[in-house]
């Protein structure tokens, strides 16, 4: 390549310097703080990115200025100076500038293994990283005169010419390599896919070797002041004599740095140092503003820090490290609010598979709800509920799950389904319950033989598996596991975080047990209760079932009287979990046949149960069926046409409010119809609940208030929002049904070709997983405009399983709702992202 004019843009860097960290680097400021702050950093000289750029493009820099800096004979190391930590860079260069000359004088100094050591070292990573030869040809030996020998031989054999001895020819070609490796292909690739911008900065950053040979106290070695999975405040790192760079960290015969029972450690054999260390740590957690891991060489007994890089850390790690200095006073809580990464918190509710510990992956699937959990495997229900009952964990394999699992769900440990996609029943499920789950797994499923086969292997009942619902795998056998961790810093970030944000989370509970849940994670009522999953236990699914069956409305009557007080049970026990917070319950939903039996065993124990001919039973589950029942008579249709069934609901709900209210919790029940699509529809549902409640009130002799709202899940209710709102207190968007028929995508079957879609960009995403803004958005805008210009206080919020989100929150935030619903388990996550959005619009 044509070499260009030769410029000298660099900068020493001392206190004042002129560094920033745009054009700099990241790595050169951090040196200029750490000497600002009194560390012992040797002499370091910063090319900007300005000069890195030129570099790539082919003028050469004086690298003979550059060594001035450092004296006759040092030896430098160089390393990238990227924007971002995270971007990455091209590997550090130590020794640059080593020669015959150099190792005469290692030799004369540190003796010969010394000096061999260093000379080895040097040529290999020059020959790999800066020549790009073959790291097969230089692989690792044991230093010595002869492998130096060898290792030069190989060089020049390949290179056509001898490895070069002038340090200036040397700092010029390592610079050029650097410069150039950050604009190819896969660099970019990488630091593109952790956000950096298409031309991100790089600037280098030379600094002069600090050897950790010597007569005295020498090596090398890292020190970090937590722990970087459980971020609890604890020394970490190693120390290796004669080492250096990062050599500790890998080599068997490193120190401990503190006193520790399994060895010797740097704090015994040399105190004052490590005291020193420690005090350096703390400087640089007080002036840094964040917990560093600091890279230190001992020349002689002196001590020399070269490098200080963010601690790696988990999220539970970076979740204590924020609250911790904020509660030091290091950094206000608005900044720790946004250190931490809501996604990262799903990581802290449930049990994890440890990283640490081995992983034997068998299927890969849909990651439908986080978590780790590992138990026998079992292909049904009742087998899941067996299990329960002796005390040992189980995993639930199923094709997909239906309604009639849900008490099998309950019992398992976690679930996973051959088919299924984000919005299917098991993970709708199973995140509600805070349960592990895949879906859509590449398993094959033998149900009659009760074997899984997966990855060539087979798998039959009571076989132990490891469902990973964090990362979307099935490990065979148990994993070790990491218990969750909502202790006081989680709480207190939460707090914080509830401080910042404008927008309300409510939660998504059907159960006590999910109410308590949402409690837990404070959220701020409950946004959507699916009533018909209390419809489920034994004893109320066989009235349901009479229900259904009942040819005369009196029959009917007299069925959903023996269901009345277990519901308005329900809506007690409901109420008094969430003590005055409000609780949105939405009327009957699915269609009824989801409640009958589907194969010729459950019909037969159901004409036993109702005392009816077997023919009676297939024929009227015959009768029921649809060829489209989520597009059948399900929601306000069935509300329409068997008002029965919403007149007890309505019953329930507000003999509960009274109830409640006597005892001394005032509650004002919010009452939901699904799947509209007519503002007709509304009027008549809204006429028979407020005539509830009129007699509700007459015959308890008490007052209250409850509100009537609407769903929005077909496309027809957000059109004609404004009309619908006349009749409407809120309106909730149902996103999972309204992504379905916005669609047209059947939410059960997706998962089938949805892999497909995405890998071809068809959709950007999952339309189920993350909100379509362009498409459903549209609708959910138009319906909010519509209804607020009939209501300007009509309350908005969203439902579906988009609800906990970040997307979806910031789309609804921006669209002016009062709050966002989503499952229990993601409540946390959801009130984090939301003050994330709020402190993001302040600070810009
Ligand atoms: C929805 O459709 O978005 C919704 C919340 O209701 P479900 O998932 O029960 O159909
Ligand atoms: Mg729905």
């Amino acid at each position: 390549m044509q070499k260009l004019a030769p410029i000298e843009e660099f900068t020493e860097v001392t206190p004042s310097a002129a560094i920033d960290r745009s054009a700099h680097g990241w790595r050169a400021k951090c040196l200029q703080r750490l000497i600002r702050i009194g560390l012992p950093v040797p002499k370091t000289v910063s090319l900007p990115a300005a000069t890195v750029r030129a570099i790539a493009a082919g003028h050469l820099v004086d690298c003979k200025a550059i060594l001035s800096h450092f004296g006759p004979g040092a030896l430098v190391s160089v390393r990238p100076s990227p924007e971002n930590p995270d971007w990455g860079g091209p590997a550090t260069i130590l020794n640059v500038g080593h020669n015959k000359a150099r190792h005469e004088d290692l030799v004369n100094r540190h003796g010969q293994d010394a000096a061999d050591a260093i000379s080895l070292r040097f040529i290999q990573s020059y020959a790999t990283h800066v020549a790009r030869l073959d790291p097969d040809m230089f692989e690792a030996k044991d230093p010595s005169p002869d492998a130096i020998r060898e290792a030069l031989r190989v060089y020049a054999i390949e290179m056509d010419e001898d490895f070069p001895e002038d340090p200036a020819q040397q700092l010029a070609e390592v610079l050029r390599s650097m410069a150039r490796a950050w604009e190819g292909t896969t660099a970019r690739l990488l630091r593109q896919a952790k956000g950096a911008p298409d031309e991100a900065p790089l600037g280098l950053v030379v600094q002069a070797m600090a050897q950790g040979m010597g007569q005295g106290i020498s090596g090398s070695g890292v020190i970090q002041f937590v722990d970087p999975v459980t971020g609890l405040p604890q020394v970490t790192g190693r120390y290796l004599g004669k080492g250096q760079g990062r050599d500790a960290l890998k080599a068997s015969k490193a120190l401990y740095l503190t006193r520790d029972p399994r060895g010797p450690s740097l704090e015994d054999i040399a105190p004052e140092i490590f005291t020193r260390l420690v005090q350096d740590g703390a400087a640089c957690r007080q002036k840094l503003r964040e917990e560093m891991q600091i890279e230190f060489t001992i020349e002689d007994g002196q001590l020399a820090v070269l490098d200080a890089v963010r601690v790696q850390r988990s999220a539970r790690a970076s979740l204590r490290i924020a609250v911790d200095l904020a509660q030091d006073g290091i950094i206000t809580p608005q900044e720790a609010v946004l250190r931490v990464e809501p996604r990262a918190l799903s990581e802290l509710l449930h049990p994890q598979v440890d990283p640490r510990g081995p992983r034997n992956v068998v299927a890969n699937g849909i990651a439908a709800s986080p978590g780790a959990a590992t138990g026998r495997i079992v292909f049904s229900s009742a087998a899941a509920q067996a299990s329960a009952s002796r005390g040992e964990p189980c995993i639930l394999v199923r094709r997909e799950t239906a309604p009639e699992d849900i008490r099998g769900m309950h019992s398992a440990a976690a679930v996973l389904t051959e088919r299924g996609g984000m919005t299917s029943h098991a993970a709708v499920i199973a995140r509600g319950l805070g349960l592990p789950c895949v879906v859509g797994a590449n398993l094959r499923l033998d149900l009659r033989e009760k074997r899984i086969h997966m990855n060539g292997q087979a798998f039959g009942e009571g076989d132990l598996i490891t469902v990973d619902g964090t990362a979307g795998q099935v490990l065979a056998g148990a994993a070790e596991m990491l218990t969750p961790a909502l202790d006081d810093h989680f709480q207190t970030l939460l707090g914080w975080a509830d401080q910042f944000r404008d927008i309300g989370i409510r939660a998504n509970a059907d159960t006590p047990a999910d109410a308590a849940t949402a409690r837990k994670f404070a959220a701020q009522g409950i946004g959507l209760c699916r009533t018909e999953h209390m419809f489920f236990e034994e004893d109320r699914l066989v009235v349901m079932r009479e229900m259904i069956f009942a040819d005369a409305s009196k029959d009917r009557a007299a069925a959903l009287a023996r269901l009345l007080p277990m519901q308005r049970e329900d809506f007690v026990q409901l109420f008094e979990i969430m003590a005055g917070l409000p609780v949105c319950i939405r009327l009957f939903d699915p269609p009824l046949h989801e409640f009958l039996p589907h194969d010729r065993e459950g019909m037969r124990e159901l004409a036993e149960a109702l005392d009816k001919p077997l023919s009676d039973v297939t024929r009227r589950v015959e009768a029921l069926a649809e060829f489209n029942p989520m597009l059948g008579m399900r929601g306000v249709r069935l509300g329409v046409v068997l008002p029965e069934i919403y007149d007890m609901q309505a019953q329930a709900i507000f003999e509960a409010t009274v109830e409640v209210a006597r005892r001394g919790a005032a509650v004002v029940p919010e009452v939901m119809i699904p799947l509209v699509s007519a503002k007709r529809e509304v009027e008549l549902v809204k006429a028979r609940v407020d005539a509830v409640a009129a007699n509700v009130k007459i015959k308890a002799g008490r007052d209250f208030d409850y509100k009537l709202g609407v769903m929005v899940e077909t496309p027809r209710a957000a059109l004609r929002a404004g009309e619908i709102a006349q009749h409407a207190a809120f309106l909730s968007f149902g996103t999972n049904d309204l992504t379905q028929m916005t669609y047209g995508l059947s939410r059960d079957d997706a998962g089938r070709f949805m892999n497909t879609y995405v890998q071809q960009g068809v959709f950007p995403e999952d339309p189920f997983h993350i909100l379509d803004v362009e498409g459903v958005g549209e609708l959910l805008l138009i319906g909010a405009n519509r209804g607020r210009k009939t209501r300007a206080d009509l309350t908005l919020s969203i439902c579906g399983e988009h609800g906990g989100n970040p997307e979806s929150i910031a789309f609804c935030r921006r669209a002016g709702f009062d709050y966002v619903s989503c499952s229990p388990y993601r409540v946390p996550l959801a009130r984090l992202a939301a003050a994330h959005l709020a402190l993001n619009e302040t600070s810009v």
